[in-house]
């Protein structure tokens, strides 16, 4: 999991997701109550399996000669609260949070997010970091909805997945929806999907779509 973890935070560079060192991935460790997250202030091109922190679902360093991200604490909320959650994932990527800094949803306007997430990107309340208010927004605006991802209102984006590789996904899918239903409405209104439509398309999407695999 630490080599694993240290890997897909390339990706978040490689999807142009994060500047500097403000973006995060994280990754439950099957069978325990800790988790594996990017160690705080290192940044991309010095992360490797070794400097990743083990944490506990309190959040607590367990493992590591480095302090935790500094937004373990939503992290390990999310993990205490969804044990069905593998992976957790947070950036400021730049049209999601623009998103965020308007406190206004994605409206399911494009197929594409009918397919992954099921409905409009919901937002989360304002919540300051340093206790689980970030956590407790995230983890209450999920459970009425489908979407994997969540943009804190006036913050950035949190994804989650069944692991660490599937809310990185989600993470690189929301900020693509977000820069096209923008650019969308630069020219007029985006037009909505029918309902009925956004299921057929989440349900095939899910459980037909792709290489058939053991889950
Ligand atoms: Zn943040």
């Amino acid at each position: 999991m630490r080599t694993t973890v240290a890997t897909l935070h390339a990706e978040l560079v490689r999807y142009g997701l994060v500047a500097w060192t403000a973006g995060n991935v994280s990754g439950r460790i099957p069978g325990e109550d800790l988790f594996v997250i990017k160690p705080s202030g290192v940044s991309y091109d010095e992360l490797t399996p070794e400097n990743m922190v083990v944490c506990d679902l309190d959040g607590n360093l367990v493992e590591g000669d480095h302090a935790p991200s500094s937004d373990t604490a939503a992290h390990a909320y999310v993990y205490r609260h969804l044990p069905e959650v593998g992976g957790v994932v947070h950036t400021h990527s730049t049209y999601a949070s623009a998103w965020a800094a308007r406190g206004e949803p994605i409206p399911c306007v494009l197929t594409a997010m009918a397919d992954e997430f099921g409905g409009e990107i919901p937002v989360g309340p304002f919540a300051l970091i340093g206790d689980d208010s970030i956590g407790q927004g995230i983890v209450a605006t999920l459970a009425g909805h489908r979407s994997p991802a969540v943009l804190m209102q006036n913050h950035g984006v949190f994804t989650i997945g069944k692991d660490p590789k599937a809310a990185v996904k989600a993470a690189v899918m929301c900020e693509d929806v977000a820069r096209t239903v923008h650019v969308a409405r630069q020219l007029g209104e985006p037009l909505p999907i029918k309902p009925e439509y956004v299921d057929r398309l989440y349900d095939r999407y899910q459980n037909v779509y792709g290489q058939r695999s053991p889950r």
